[in-house]
């Protein structure tokens, strides 16, 4: 039985209220569609409110060229995207909203004020203005056999047909928030391809002893140089920033090559990292400077100062090198300038920033429609690519909403026959 009335919508469904359905109903709505807007949770854009503590990294200031490139395999599909709406196109939207951005020292592009809390209730206060019904506890749970959105609601089960649907259900981390990829299998079942998800922008453990990770856990390690080999063999290097965690390593520069370090995990077990733990300093004088005698100086405070080295970085020496090595400047220096790591497994989902994998694009049409589900679009983080901390996951989830809002308004423009209604129930039943 069901505790609320079946709906039957002529324009758009939104399933999911992140930044990919909430920009993807306001194109709609302002191209004259009747929007409903459903959610799982009390309130829309919780995983948007949390990416404001960290500031908000909207997006990023680097050329179109680079910003793609950031979407590794999924370089090519994301910048179609993004010829559609770009950093900049972000950048103005933000501004239309009344939020000014800034960019960043290192190029990330924030609101000025560092928060999403005020962008947010802005965007759904006009939305709900401008037209778009927003339907919260509202979780969507797969298709009927009729081909019928079906919500679990508090008050019951709730049937929905609309014109065209839009799935922007984000992936499956931090699932507290709402995107628990309790999506899959429905996905799956409907005959539309999913890659597995897996963390993405998440920190790696390397298995510390109790010692070192009670002593350090937390403590960042600024500037570092990243050494390890990508997925063609070709040894890498990136200068970055990472902190210690209490089983191993996570930060923005390990999130940069998060996705290597995890297909190699994949691969072989286990996967090597070498931290420059000095950058900019030689290894020949290092040598020299460690070996000058230390007098009545602790080790810790020779080490200080021969070394600039902090109580992490000589922890680290220790945790790995073991206890000896400290007395040996040769083995100092060159454990200094390529510290050995094994990384063991990254983080679980749950903890992630964000996810790989999703639907595949393959499974998706240009615009953004299920091909074998007409009339079903996806967008946003559900959907199969991946990006680096930086700005680049809110802007692919904008880009590929706005791309599917589009495909939306195409398909909704369609002529159709009277015996073909504009309805996800003209789907044939097997796909049901
Ligand atoms: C701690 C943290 C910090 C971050 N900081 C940044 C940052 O600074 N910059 C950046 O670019 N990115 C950041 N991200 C990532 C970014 O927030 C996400 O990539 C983005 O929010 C994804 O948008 P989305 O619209 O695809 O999905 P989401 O924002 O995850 O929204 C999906 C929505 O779908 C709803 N939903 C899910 N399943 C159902 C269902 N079955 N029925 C109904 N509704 C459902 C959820 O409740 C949710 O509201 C951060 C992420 C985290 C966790």
């Amino acid at each position: 039985m069901s505790g609320l009335s079946p709906l039957a919508l002529p324009g758009a469904a939104v399933i999911g209220g992140g930044p990919a359905g909430l920009i993807a109903a306001e194109i709609l709505r302002g191209a004259g569609v009747e929007v409903d807007l459903f959610d799982a949770m009390g309130s829309v854009g919780r995983k948007f409110l949390v990416a404001g503590k960290g500031g908000l990294n909207l997006t990023h200031a680097e050329p179109f060229a680079p910003f793609a490139a950031r979407y590794r395999e999924r370089e090519e599909a994301v910048a179609a995207w993004l010829r559609r709406f770009d950093a900049d196109a972000l950048r103005a939207w933000a501004r239309d909203q009344g939020v000014d951005t800034f960019v960043g020292s290192s190029g990330r592009v924030f609101p000025n004020d560092r928060k999403a809390a005020p962008l947010l209730r802005g965007w759904v206060r006009r939305l709900r203005e401008e037209g778009v019904r927003f339907h919260v506890q509202h979780r969507w749970t797969g298709w009927t056999a009729e081909g019928a959105l079906h919500f679990d609601t508090p008050l019951g089960p709730r049937e929905v047909r609309a014109g065209a649907t839009l799935l922007a259900l984000g992936g499956g981390s931090w699932p507290q928030l709402g995107s628990d990829a309790g999506w899959v299998p429905w996905l799956e079942a409907a005959g539309i391809e999913v890659a597995p998800l897996q963390p993405a922008n998440c920190g790696f453990d390397i298995g510390w002893s109790a010692h070192f990770a009670e002593r350090h856990a937390g403590a960042p390690l600024k500037p570092v140089v990243l050494h390890w080999t990508d997925g063609s063999g070709q040894a890498r290097q990136l200068q970055g920033e990472c902190v210690v965690t209490a089983t191993g390593i996570e930060g923005s520069a390990i999130y940069a090559i998060g996705a290597d370090l995890r297909e190699g995990i994949a691969r072989d077990g286990g996967t090597d990292l070498q931290l420059d733990l000095v950058p900019g300093r030689d290894i020949d004088r290092l040598q020299r400077d460690l070996a000058r005698p230390r007098g009545k100086r602790s080790l810790s405070e020779h080490l200080r100062r021969a070394a600039g080295l902090d109580p992490v970085r000589i922890g680290l020496l220790r945790e790995v090198g073991g206890a000896d090595a400290l007395h040996d400047p040769a083995r100092i220096a060159v454990l200094l300038k390529r510290l050995p790591l094994r990384l063991r497994r990254p983080r679980p989902m749950d903890e992630a920033i964000s996810t790989a994998g999703g639907v595949r694009l393959e499974a998706l049409d240009a615009g953004l429609m299920a091909r074998r589900r007409p009339g079903v679009f996806c967008a946003g983080e559900m959907l199969d690519w991946e990006a680096p901390t930086g700005g680049y996951l809110l802007t692919a989830c904008f880009a590929s909403g706005i791309v599917a809002a589009e495909g939306m308004l195409a398909f909704l423009k369609q002529p159709r026959t009277p015996a073909e209604p504009v309805s996800e129930h003209a789907v044939p039943p097997a796909l049901g």
